[in-house]
Order: C-alpha cells, then sequence, then structure tokens
C-alpha cells in the first residue's frame, strides 16, 4: 500500500509518498509560495528519474495538490503509474483540542472539529484544512486520515494542565496546556522503549525535540505525563526565536517600552526572542555555535577560535533552560531510565547535548564524551560509563509515524 504524507502551511505543502511494504520513501516534495507565485520541488526517490524543480503557478493549495499527483503520476517525474496507487493520505494537523487523543478517519464531523479548534491555533489549523479540503477535492475516493500534533500529549494529567488562571478560561475557551511535536515525542519515545527492552511495564523517558521549535515530554510508560509547550507552541524552553516561559509581565513592558500594541509585542516574543534574540544575529544554531568558536561537528571548542560572548550567551541560556526542565520532570515521573535527544539540533550538535548534559550530573547523568562528538543520522547510545538514566540519540521521523498511523486506520 502507498501511503501520501501532506503537512500543508498556509502557503505552502510538504509531501512523501511512502510504499509501506518496506516504508521506502517513492517520492517527496514541496510546494512553495502558494496564493502567490508558486514553485514545486519534486524529488522522485524510487528511481533515477530527475528532480523537477521549476517556478509554477499555484493560486490555491488545490492547484498544489494538482500538480503533485501529476508529478508522481507523470512519465518523465513519476513513480507509480496512476492515482489509483494512493491507497491514503495522512494529514498532519496541528491541533486536536481536547476532542483527539489518538489519529482519525477523516469525515465531516472531524472536518468541523478541526474547525473548532482554529481558535486554539489560529496559524495552523486553517492551513492544514486546506490541505485536506484540496486532498478531499483531488482525490475524492481515497480515504484521508488526520494525525494530531496535540494527541499524544492527551494523557498528561489534570494538574500538569491545568493553568492557574480563573477557571472559566477552562471551562468556556478550553484554555490548558495542549503540548506540540506529539508525532515526534512518540516516535522517538517507541524506538527508545524498542530499544531498551521497556516496551512492557514501568518505564521514565524524557525526550528533547530541540529544532527551530522545541519541546520537552516527560513519557511514563509510553505516556505522555507532561510537556513545555502549552495552549500555544510559545510555552517551555527557549527557542530559535520564541521565548519560551518568561515572566507574561513582559508583554505589557515590551509594549510600553516600545510604545507598540500587545499583539506586536507578542510578535517581539514569538519572532525576535529565544536565541535570535539573544545573540541578535541569527536564530541558526549552526550560526550561533560557529560564532561562539564551536567546531559544530564535533560539539568541541575550536582552539585560538574569536569567541562572540553574545552567542555564547544564547546556547548557555538555552542549555540550562533544557536542563532546569529535565530536572523538573525527573520530580514529575519519579525517576528517569533514559533522556533522548532528537530533531535538528538534537540530532546534529554534539555541543548542545554535551552542554545540556553538564548540568545534570546532580541527577547521575553523564554522556561520553567521544562518542557523542559526532552528528547522528541513526540510533545512538551516547551514555557516559557512570551514567544512571542512559542518554540516547534518536533520529526523528514525523512523516513515517504518519504514515504509519494512516495505514493503521485505513486497515481497520
Ligand atoms: P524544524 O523545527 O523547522 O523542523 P529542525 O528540526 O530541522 O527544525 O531543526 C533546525 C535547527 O537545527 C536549526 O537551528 C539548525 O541550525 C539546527 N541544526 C541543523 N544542523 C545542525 C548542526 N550540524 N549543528 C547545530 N545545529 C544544527
Amino acid at each position: 500500500m502507498n501511503v501520501l504524507v501532506i503537512n500543508a502551511g498556509s502557503s505552502s505543502l510538504k509531501y512523501q509518498l511512502f510504499d509501506m511494504k518496506n516504508e521506502k520513501i517513492l517520492a517527496k516534495g514541496l510546494c512553495d509560495r502558494i496564493g502567490l507565485d508558486g514553485h514545486l520541488k519534486h524529488k522522485p526517490e524510487a528511481n533515477d528519474k530527475p528532480v523537477y524543480d521549476e517556478d509554477i503557478s499555484l493560486p490555491t493549495h488545490a492547484e498544489a495538490i494538482s500538480a503533485v499527483i501529476e508529478k508522481l503520476t507523470s512519465d518523465e517525474y513519476g513513480v507509480i503509474s496512476s492515482l489509483s496507487e494512493i491507497n491514503a493520505v495522512g494529514h498532519r494537523v496541528v491541533h486536536g483540542g481536547r476532542k483527539f487523543s489518538s489519529s482519525v478517519l477523516i469525515n465531516d464531523e472531524v472536518v468541523a472539529a478541526i474547525e473548532d479548534c482554529v481558535r486554539l491555533a489560529p496559524l495552523h489549523n486553517p492551513a492544514n484544512l486546506m490541505g485536506i479540503r484540496a486532498c478531499q477535492e483531488g482525490m475524492p475516493n481515497v480515504p484521508q486520515v488526520a494525525v494530531f500534533d496535540t494527541a499524544f500529549h492527551n494523557t498528561i494529567p489534570e494538574y500538569a494542565y491545568t493553568y492557574p488562571i480563573p477557571y472559566k478560561y477552562y471551562e468556556e475557551n478550553d484554555i490548558r496546556r495542549y503540548g506540540f511535536h506529539g508525532t515526534s515525542h512518540r516516535f522517538v519515545s517507541d524506538v527508545a522503549l524498542q530499544e531498551l527492552g521497556l516496551k512492557n511495564g514501568k518505564s521514565r523517558l524524557i525526550t528533547c525535540h530541540l529544532g527551530n521549535g522545541s519541546s520537552l515530554a516527560a513519557i511514563f510508560s509510553g505516556k505522555s505525563v507532561d510537556t513545555t509547550m502549552g495552549v500555544t507552541p510559545l510555552e517551555g524552553i527557549p527557542m530559535g526565536t520564541r521565548c519560551g516561559s518568561v515572566d507574561p509581565s513582559l508583554v505589557d513592558i515590551i509594549a510600553s517600552v516600545d510604545g507598540i500594541s500587545l499583539k506586536e509585542a507578542m510578535d517581539v516574543l514569538n519572532k525576535k526572542s529565544g536565541v535570535l534574540g539573544i545573540y541578535g544575529k541569527s536564530s541558526d544554531f549552526r550560526d550561533i555555535e560557529t560564532a561562539a568558536g564551536v567546531n559544530i561537528d564535533t560539539g568541541f571548542m575550536k582552539e585560538g577560535a574569536p569567541i562572540d560572548a553574545r552567542a555564547k550567551l544564547a546556547l548557555d541560556v538555552f542549555s540550562y533552560q533544557v536542563a532546569k526542565f529535565i530536572g523538573s520532570y525527573v520530580v514529575a515521573l519519579g525517576g528517569l531510565d533514559a533522556l533522548v535527544f532528537t530533531a535538528g539540533i538534537g540530532e546534529n550538535s554534539p555541543y548542545v547535548r554535551r552542554s545540556i548534559c553538564k548540568h545534570l550530573g546532580g541527577i547521575g547523568l553523564y554522556i561520553n564524551e567521544k562518542v557523542n562528538a559526532v552528528r547522528v543520522s541513526e540510533y545512538l547510545d551516547v551514555s557516559g560509563e557512570k551514567t544512571k538514566p542512559k542518554v540516547l540519540v534518536i533520529p526523528t521521523n514525523e512523516e513515517l509515524a504518519i504514515a504509519r498511523d494512516t495505514i493503521e486506520i485505513v486497515k481497520k
């Protein structure tokens, strides 16, 4: 069976076509600048056909899906001979609210529920819906499945998801901690439990998804019991451009210092803060580490390299905050069997892994400095000799997780 995985943003649409017999990618690509001018990059993976990388007119997501289907089935760039070889479509949906604790087959009721969650994710859910509607139009007979970023965190207990604000906001407006990156936390925690032989029985994991957006999850016996992001992805650890958890009074203070509206002050916290805010020149960890004098391949400091103090400070603030949340999750879990690093920074930055773990001797956690000194493309145990909790690096694969859920649901 072949599954098309769709991740629709407001002006973009990423896709991967999987052959689920062997979980191999047949083709993948990106429609960009939808609604502006339009660009499609399509890469066949299953044969030697060329990459298509051209500007094309993409006025809406519907045209984008048509273009994707055309490329997937074309003689020149295709990997399947007709639309009938796409057996199901899996959609990444950012917010499932309180309603969805797992992936679901999409019907009118599910679409209405995703629409209802637009108030909780006004930037993301409308785009996800455009992707769903475009696929329903372009492939009316193909079953579609929604896989929610929030679903994995639906097991978080009430005392961990309730904000200490007037309770009416929860009762009347569903305001609570939801968390995101659930598909990634679930994927890497499954791999960790499998590798550690802890699939059945009691287990305590902390997963660190460190990318442009970053979040941590505390996972007890395979279930999320706490996570750092909240009702929106702004809460938690500092990120590329988001501040993470700070004193909420800052919104008012920034607005009055800069003479801007509260909404503009929120933009400062979402788009100009995090490591970008501190360093000032880039939100990309490769740039920040290089400026701080780090050899980004090994994670060790380059001898004699100049050290930009603000870049170093941005890395120090990031690592300290991540470590602090890890400490709090050891409390939430009543101990720790393994710490897992994943996503762009978690997989590729030996420096960040090391500087986070440097704070964690107090919980008996140590890494092996030599083993850790690499970028990681498959499961790697970087645990130090005397460590109590294991330290693992596990590449995430959200698209494959979506494809697996999709197959499981359409097979039922
Ligand atoms: P997204 O949240 O957009 O999916 P990713 O998971 O791809 O993001 O992570 C992007 C981040 O990973 C960027 O900050 C990038 O600098 C960082 N990154 C990628 N490769 C490296 C590397 N070799 N060293 C340090 N950071 C890296």
